[in-house]
Order: structure tokens, then sequence, then C-alpha cells
């Protein structure tokens, strides 16, 4: 017989049939004469009961049915008296397919803390929870694609070894085959990259931006979805040293075509997951007023986590300058009750996660787009406004999380670009190839990088950006 999944099963299934299927043990409960098990295969968040009469089979196999242990049963679907399911298969024969001892299986059919699942990340995926993260994660990144496939945008693969560092933050992580012990030297005592694997410096990459940019002045619209690195030392909710980022680069777009498309984006993926993933939202609504039911009232969310994904999707985002954003902080209750870490005092300060929340939560109570950076605090390729002060800079401030977007349109004057490649101290003579781009057909054009973890922070409402990732890579830590 053919394996049915029990997604397939519960939506579908015809009552009086004969069906086989194979999954885990989630429980089992029961008296001396009848056996309960719910059974989850992974295809949806429900779980299908399985029905034993106890006598039909052996003692010893009984016994082994733990919570963890891996099935495969074949017996008789039937309508469910119960409340709950629909159906539930009356067991036939059950073939214990792997144990799970209670003495040792970590995962027990009670709560487990979020750090305990971290450290047994290796089978965090069979809890309700991390089933229906990932199922989400799932059909996210196959939204994006969607969404960019729809609308003519070409996917881009763009290097993961780079010989630059598109920040210039300088949180890159080394790529080299040298041996560590023995590192070849340059007559002044320098490290010799020349005699490197790849003859020159190398790291992983922190964006794909300026390759994106290369073949945004070709095809253009096109998008990369690939893993990004930075060694940043921050041990945040919302930092990690392995992410994903998505990031779209339009030629002819100007900064406002850039928030068009930044919110749009935002708006489809938040619409998306509450058209497909309703099940698994709800669960994690659930999860989510449960774990802050013991929390004082303001510390609570304001909107349960359907409700905020509505809101977000209704609402225009709010849309102000850099200086717009500066004065209401500097006059803002915290500021002036010195409740920030970090004071707002003058215009030119770089802002903290702390004071975007506060103009996302506090002030406007919605998404906020901030735009129009002063340069210093922004990257060398971001185009310059008339006012020689700010330049063309987006980001995308979400409630809960802050930055969740970061973009500009691009400098594609090559007399400007130059001039803050010195001021910046960015070496020409290795981006030589970008700086092509503004000599042969240069165009307008802009983009935005979205990092997925924090999309999906959103999305499921969870706290922390360790577990809406299967393996997390943080400072100190890289097991599995
Ligand atoms: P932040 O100020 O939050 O560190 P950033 O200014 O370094 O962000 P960008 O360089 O603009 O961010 O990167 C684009 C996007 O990538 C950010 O808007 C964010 O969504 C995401 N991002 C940046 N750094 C990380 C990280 N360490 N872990 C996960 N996502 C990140
Ligand atoms: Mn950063």
């Amino acid at each position: 017989m053919k394996r049915a999944e029990i997604k397939q099963l519960l939506a579908k299934g015809k009552a009086n049939t004969q069906v086989l299927v194979k999954a885990w043990v989630k429980t089992k409960r029961g008296s001396k004469n009848v056996s309960f098990i719910a059974l989850n295969d992974g295809s949806t968040l429900n779980n299908i009961q399985v029905v034993v009469d106890n006598a039909n089979f052996e003692e010893k196999l009984l016994e082994k049915i733990n919570s963890g242990a891996c099935l495969a049963v074949s017996g008789k679907l039937v309508e469910s008296q119960g409340s709950g399911q629909q159906f539930e298969i009356h067991a036939e024969e059950v073939e214990l397919l792997g144990t799970a001892h209670p003495d040792d299986y970590p995962i027990q059919p009670k709560k487990h803390s979020l750090e305990f699942l971290r450290e047994n990340a290796h089978l965090r995926f069979r809890t309700n929870t991390f089933g229906a993260i990932s199922r989400i994660r799932h059909a996210m990144i196959y939204a994006i694609h969607k969404y960019f496939n729809d609308r003519g945008f070409c996917n881009i693969h763009t290097p993961i070894i780079t010989g630059s560092d598109a920040e210039g933050a300088g949180e890159t992580f080394k790529v080299t085959n040298f041996d560590l012990l023995n590192v070849p030297q340059d007559e002044e005592g320098e490290v010799d990259y020349k005699q490197d694997f790849f003859g020159k410096e190398t790291n992983l990459t922190v964006s794909g931006q300026l390759e994106a940019e290369t073949a945004a002045m070709a095809l253009g619209k096109v998008y990369t979805f690939g893993p990004t690195f930075r060694a940043e030392n921050s041990n945040t909710t919302r930092h990690l040293a392995e992410f994903w980022m998505i990031e779209p680069e339009v030629a002819f777009a100007d900064l406002d075509e850039n928030m068009d498309l930044g919110e749009d984006m935002l708006k489809y993926l938040i619409g998306y997951a509450l058209e497909n993933c309703a099940d698994d939202l709800d669960f994690l609504e659930k999860r989510l007023l449960d774990s802050e039911k013991n929390k004082k009232k303001e510390e609570r969310s304001p909107m349960a986590l359907i409700e905020k994904l509505k809101f977000v999707l209704e609402n225009d985002f709010e849309r102000i300058t850099y200086s717009e954003a500066i004065d209401i902080l500097r006059n803002s209750k915290p500021n002036k009750k010195k409740k920030f870490n970090y004071l707002i005092e003058s215009w030119g300060a770089d802002l903290q996660s702390e004071h975007e929340r506060y103009l996302v939560e506090k002030h406007f109570k919605k998404p906020v787009i901030l735009y129009d950076y002063p340069k210093d605090i922004k990257a060398f390729y971001m185009r310059q406004n008339d006012d020689d002060k700010t330049v063309r800079a987006m980001d995308i401030l979400f409630p809960g999380i802050g930055e969740i977007v970061g973009g500009s349109q691009r400098e594609e004057r090559l007399d400007k670009l130059k001039q803050r490649m010195q001021e910046m101290n960015v070496p020409q003579e290795e981006l030589w190839w970008y700086m092509d781009l503004r000599k042969f057909g240069t165009a307008p054009h802009s983009g935005f990088g979205l990092g997925f973890e924090r999309l999906m922070l959103f999305v499921t409402g969870m706290g922390n950006i360790r577990d809406v990732i299967p393996f997390p890579r943080t400072p100190k830590s890289a097991e599995f």
C-alpha cells in the first residue's frame, strides 16, 4: 500500500478505506484495553489519532511506543467520534521503525524552554513550534521567488567568496587555505596573500549588492537570495553571524520606487503567510499569548500575532526623512527623561534600535521608512543629495524588530562616486569593475537588502533570531 500523508488524510480522506501512514509518535495515552497514539509526519501541524486495541498486539511492542518513536501504521480510516479531528485510524498492523527511549530522548511531551531546544537543534524540528516555523520559512522562501518571478525579475547567484568588503565595515570572515601555523610572509613581514589559494585576500560575502548591480546594468531587474556572513561580535536577538538576505536591484528606479518596492514586497509576503500558513500562524499566536501570560501588561505585545500582520498589511508605511526623525526623537519623552541608552543630541547621530523602535511602536504605531540619511553614517555607494550632507538611503523599520530593510539609490555619477571613495578610503583599484559600471552606460538604479530572518521574526512573532533559522551561527556557537 502507498503511504498517505497526514495532511492529505485529514483534508481529503475517505472514511472506511485502508490507509498506511509513517510518522513519529507525539503522545501515547490510554487504558488497559486501548491505546491512543497521536502521530505526526511533518506534513501539517495536526496529528492523526491512531486507536490501538491492545489485545491485538504484543505487549513488548506496545511498551516501545513512546514519544519520539517512529511507526508505520496501517488500518482503517474512520470518522472520529470524539472532538478534534474528523478522522482517526483503527490500527491493524503496527511496525516499529525506530524506538526513542524515554530515559534519553530529550523532547518529551511537555513544555521545553527555547534555550533547551537550541541545544537540541537536531531534534527541535519535531516540536510543534519548530515544525510551524519551518513550514512558514519554506512558504516565505517560495513566496519571495514567486514575487520576483511574477514581476519579471531575474535571480542572480552572486559569489559567496569575494575579494571585497562591500560595506567596508571590516566585519568579515577570512577565507584562506594557508596552514595557520605557518602563514607565508612577504619582505615587509605582512601576510603574503599572493601565495594564498586565490592569490589575494578573500572573505565570505557580507552582501551580494555590488555584484547584483553589475547584473542590473544589463538585465534591468534582478535579485539575489543568498547567505551572508558577518563577524559582528554582537550577541543580540536580531543578529546572526550567518544569515540569508534578499537583495533586489532595479535599473532606472529612484529612491521613491525603491521604497514602493520594499513596502509592496513586505506586504505581499505577509499576505502570503496569512493566506497559506493559517494553521501554523494560529498555533504560534496561541503560543505567544500563552508565553506572555505572566508578563506585565506593558511588556506584552500590543496586538495578537495575526492582528498585527493584518495591521501591517492594511496600513501605509509612514515615510519621513532622517532629519524629521531626529526632531521627533530629540523631543521625545525617553530622550528628555534620559531613558534611552544612547541620547539623541544632534543631527548626524546614528540611530540605535531603541530609537527605531520608539518611532515605530510609540510615535507612529506602524512601520516607518526613514530616508535621506547623513552621508557620514552610510556607505560610499549611496547617491549624494544636492545639500552635500545627506544621501539617498532608506531603512524600513518594523515593530519589535527595528531595521528590517536597508537600501538606497546608488551613486551613478563616476566623479561623485570617486570622490566619496576617496573620502572614505575605499580602495579604488579593488573595485575597478564596480566603477566601470559608471563608465559604460551608467544609469540611475536602486536596491535594498531584506534580512530573511528578520522577516521571519516578524511573521512568526518569535523573539529571538536563533529560533527562526534551523542551525544558528552566533559568537562561540557553531554546533551541528
Ligand atoms: P543593523 O543595524 O540591524 O545591524 P545593518 O545596518 O548592518 O543592520 P544592512 O547592512 O543594511 O544592515 O543589511 C541589510 C539587512 O540585513 C538589514 O536590514 C537586516 O534586515 C539584515 N541584517 C543585517 N545584519 C544582520 C545580522 N547580523 N543578522 C541577521 N540579519 C541582519
Ligand atoms: Mn549591522
